[in-house]
């Protein structure tokens, strides 16, 4: 008979091996596993309590609290599907999302409830919103007083088929509309085995949320975390000095991040060298193009760097970057070279690089292709969008959006999203390769590089630049260096200096606004008329 794979076992696991661990640390509070599952269990009742059935959908707006994590389990022993929301949107964008989902009931964080007050009335489906850590006078529900009021008995859960959905994530929104993405059970229980092995997960781990578990759920931290006894450490705002500030006092050893943040550890570090006392065993960077920061990341900060690449749709991971034994001959610089890369495919998933009859490319670090990627991890599909799945899931296999080569060693390395590509000439040129370029010069803090309209070439690269602070460039000085470091035809041909570059949450850059405010005064590039 085969035993249904379903989320709440990992929790049961902490509880049964780890009661007596700590297993969640937030803003002072420091709760075991055995008290954790006491407010899930709480949290469970209170829920029946206001109504809600198996399948129905719960939101969640929260940074990432201790609220926010007991939610999700919470929410699964109901059999109950978790809509947690980007805190970065906008009040119009929440409408969306909760009405789109028919959303029961809003747990909503008190820095966060603002965004919801003018929404209010519109909202469709919501009966009830509850609000944590709330200590204005709203009349909404207080989180505390209202789980107080519950049982922290065992609850008594509904059948659960591992082929049920338990969340409904919404896409970061990078390239246009967020779409609704159905993971199951199924497909986060495998994702989290796979995960947890591959990032060597153990009950030894002081995991820090530095990654929002709105996104994706942190890649799952909340589910490998929990099934290995790790203990959580929760994180509201992912700031440099915080960040090193929790590394310290809670002795953190393992974080996930976009790179961008990596980035400002990086640079935060190059100031302060603040001192840790003990072994940080491993950094997880993903979710966007690597800078090329890789060698500063194990060199200077003494902390191992893994590369891994995901998308929602794929709950999310599908390939890391670890040196395998078999390449452990190659010189150092190479290996710090193919760790900045994607690397191989995790295990369960399979991950193709194909062209557009469908034919694997060859091997040969050049060829650009489409990835592709079959896992236990694929969505069910977009929610009340079967068109979309049905663009996006083709015979069985996830069609990424997402532009790659593959080298002699298997190595998938990402080059950029179809819709960044910049074609010139006829030539496809990475926005990610130029802009590991332009990270690579002093004074460059940041650089996201779109296709700009070209009378004879129909695009060139251009630049959006963040100087770092202290530092002095021009135009003219960047274009060179790109010019001295690059094929000719890849360097940019014109610089807009920023002071900040537009982000989601999670830190990926949002070159569809970069595009859109430049076209707007140069006029659209050929392809997109
Ligand atoms: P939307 O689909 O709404 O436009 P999004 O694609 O950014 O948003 P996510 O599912 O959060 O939403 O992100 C997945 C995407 O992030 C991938 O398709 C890929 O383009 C990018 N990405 C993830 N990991 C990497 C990586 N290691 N290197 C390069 N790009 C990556
Ligand atoms: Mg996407």
């Amino acid at each position: 008979m085969n035993v249904p794979l379903v989320l709440t076992q990992f929790l049961d696991r902490a509880v049964a091996l780890y009661g007596d661990k700590t297993g969640v640390i937030c803003e002072e509070r420091e709760l075991t596993y055995l008290q954790l599952n006491e407010r899930v269990n709480q949290l469970s009742h209170g829920l029946k309590a206001l109504g809600v059935q198996k399948g129905d959908r719960v939101a969640y707006l929260a940074p990432n609290t201790l609220e926010m994590l007991e939610g999700f389990y919470g929410v699964f022993q109901l059999g109950a599907i978790m809509v947690p929301l980007n805190i970065r949107l906008k009040p119009d964008d929440y409408l969306f999302i909760l009405n789109h989902s028919e959303s029961k009931v809003l747990f909503v964080d008190q820095e966060l409830y603002h965004l919801i007050v003018p929404i209010k009335d519109k909202l469709e489906t919501v009966e009830k919103i509850i609000v944590h850590y709330k200590d204005s006078d709203t009349n909404e529900i207080a989180y505390d007083e209202w789980l107080a009021q519950f049982s922290n008995t065992p609850f008594e859960r509904p059948e659960i088929d591992e082929n049920d959905v338990c969340s409904l994530l919404y896409t970061s929104g990078t390239t246009g509309n967020p779409k609704g993405v159905m993971l199951t059970h199924r497909n986060n229980y495998l994702h989290a085995l796979v995960t947890m092995h591959h990032l060597r997960v153990s009950d030894r781990d002081n995991y820090l949320h530095v990654l929002p578990m709105f996104h994706v759920n942190g890649w799952g931290s909340p589910f490998y975390y929990t099934a290995n006894g790790a203990t959580h450490i929760c994180l509201r705002k992912a700031a440099p000095e915080l960040i090193f500030d929790c590394i310290k006092k809670y002795r953190v050893n393992v974080m996930h991040m976009a790179p961008t943040v990596l980035n400002s550890l990086l640079q935060y570090y190059e100031q302060h060298v603040p001192a840790i006392d003990h072994p940080v065993r491993v950094v997880i960077a993903g979710s966007a193009p690597p800078p090329a920061f890789v060698t500063r990341v194990e060199k200077e900060l003494g902390w191992e760097f893994i590369q891994v690449y995901g998308m929602t749709e794929s709950s999310p991971l599908s390939t890391v970057s670890t040196i395998h034994s078999h390449l452990q001959h190659l010189p150092l610089h190479e290996q710090y070279r193919m760790k900045a890369k994607t690397g191989h495919a995790m295990i369960g998933c399979e991950v193709k690089v194909v062209n557009e009859r469908g034919e694997e490319v060859p091997h040969d670090g050049q060829t650009i292709g489409e990835v592709v990627v079959r896992s236990n991890g694929v969505m069910k599909g977009y929610w009340k969008n079967p068109e979309a799945t049905m663009e996006t899931i083709r015979n069985g296999w996830l069609h990424t959006g997402d532009m790659a080569t593959v080298d002699a060693y298997g190595n998938i390395d990402i080059v950029d999203r179809k819709k960044d590509i910049i074609i010139s000439g006829g030539e496809n040129i990475s926005s990610i390769e130029v802009e590991g370029v332009l990270y690579d010069h002093p004074a460059v803090l940041e650089a996201a590089v779109i296709a700009a309209p070209h009378e004879k070439w129909g695009e060139t690269p251009h630049a959006f630049v963040v100087v770092r602070p202290g530092h002095n460039v021009t135009e003219q000085e960047l274009i060179a260096f790109s010019r001295e470091k690059l094929a000719h035809f890849k360097a940019i041909t014109g610089v807009t200096f920023v002071k900040e570059l537009p982000k989601t949450a999670s830190g990926k850059i949002q070159k569809v606004h970069l595009r859109n405010e430049y076209w707007q005064t140069h006029g659209k590039t050929g392809r997109y008329v």
